[in-house]
């Protein structure tokens, strides 16, 4: 699918198949093209060019309702002056069903998502995480065979983000209907997604699943967007089969047959052990510049070979600021790119 905006190329080119019952997220930063995506299959966008298939049938044509899918919106248009069970019915306000099964899939919604003793509420006396519910429910009232997701929890607090979360993909595995869902949030994305799509600029840069995305990045933008904190870079040099960072050197098979000439030398914060010195590994020298103390670990900013990073110390360890310390990675937790 493609999609223009007069001589704007918002979405230069989508192909992808979405499994029957998969939770697919698609991911990337701001402008990437996400949400035109998402409108193009939810026909609230016109398609300028390619095929939107949903089962057999090209469906570019064809108008929103007729679709079948139902999108759930950040920004959740919930009416105040509507109960929740209103709320939640104006799902079916174009339904022919009769008032009866009306009410009683409004009650097996609700009874779905934990809203059964809220029926008569209205939204002004619900939580957040309450309203997001009705939301859905308005949404799953309909019985889509998709639901599309726009960003829907942007608007919550951190903590009600991560509940959210959980039960948002507790109710996909209820009720195996498929998930398209649109965020900029790679927590989001890791943590729901069966498959994840990473976007930039109206591409799509790498499809797969969580563990793909984070152990095998196709390119320093995946590596660096997938994983928190991000992953580290600092520049190295290969010369005859080894790896040199400042005065570190690292000959391993990694590195065997690679051509010479500069890289990108990628670590994780998790893999980079700060105070602990790797048998085999990439040793360096590190000034501590900040320290976080989290508890569990310790997360020490460094400025290793000119380049800012974040090491990973036990918890009961807390280096000094500006003191040197040793910093290592095994050779399985590097990951090399051409230095661009
Ligand atoms: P995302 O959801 O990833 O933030 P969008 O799909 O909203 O990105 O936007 C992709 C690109 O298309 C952006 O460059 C945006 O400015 C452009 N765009 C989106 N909607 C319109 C529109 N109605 N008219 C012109 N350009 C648009």
């Amino acid at each position: 699918m493609v999609k223009k905006y007069g001589k704007v190329t918002a979405v230069h080119g989508i192909d992808l198949t979405i499994a029957d019952g998969e939770f697919v997220v698609f991911v990337g930063p701001s402008g990437c093209g996400k949400s035109t995506t998402l409108r193009m299959i939810a026909g609230l966008e016109d398609i300028t060019a390619g095929e939107l298939r949903i089962g057999d049938e090209v469906v570019n044509e064809r108008e929103p309702k007729q679709r079948n899918i139902a999108m759930v919106f950040q920004n959740y248009a919930i009416y105040p002056h509507m109960t929740v069970g209103q709320n939640i019915g104006i799902g079916l306000y174009t339904s022919k069903l009769d008032a009866d099964e009306k009410r009683a899939r409004i009650a097996a919604t609700a009874a779905t998502l934990g809203l059964e003793d809220l029926l008569d509420r209205r939204p002004a006396a619900l939580s957040g995480g309450q309203r997001q519910r009705v939301a859905i429910g308005r949404a799953m009232v309909r019985d889509p065979v998709a639901f599309l997701f726009d960003e829907p929890l942007s608007n919550l607090d951190a903590q009600l983000r991560a509940q959210m979360r959980i039960e948002i993909k507790r109710l996909h595995q209820r009720l195996g209907t498929t998930i398209v869902y649109v965020t900029h949030d790679q927590v989001e994305a890791m943590t729901m997604a069966d498959r994840i799509v990473v976007m930039r600029d109206g591409r799509i840069l790498q499809v797969g699943t969580p563990t793909e995305m984070y152990e095998q990045p196709v390119d320093i933008f995946t590596a660096r967007f997938i994983g928190s904190p991000s992953m580290n870079l600092v520049t190295g040099t290969i010369k005859d089969g080894v790896l040199s960072v400042a005065d570190a050197t690292l000959a391993d098979a990694k590195v065997a047959g690679l051509p010479n000439g500069a890289v990108q030398v990628g670590v994780r914060p998790h893999d980079l052990l700060v105070g602990t010195e790797v048998s085999e590994g990439l040793t360096m020298k590190g000034q501590v510049t900040a320290v976080e103390p989290l508890g569990s670990e310790t997360l020490v900013h460094l400025d290793v070979a000119g380049a800012e990073v974040i090491g990973t110390a036990p918890g009961k360890l807390l280096p000094k600021v500006n003191s040197e310390v040793t910093v290592s990675a095994a050779p399985g937790a590097l990951y090399l790119f051409d230095a661009k």
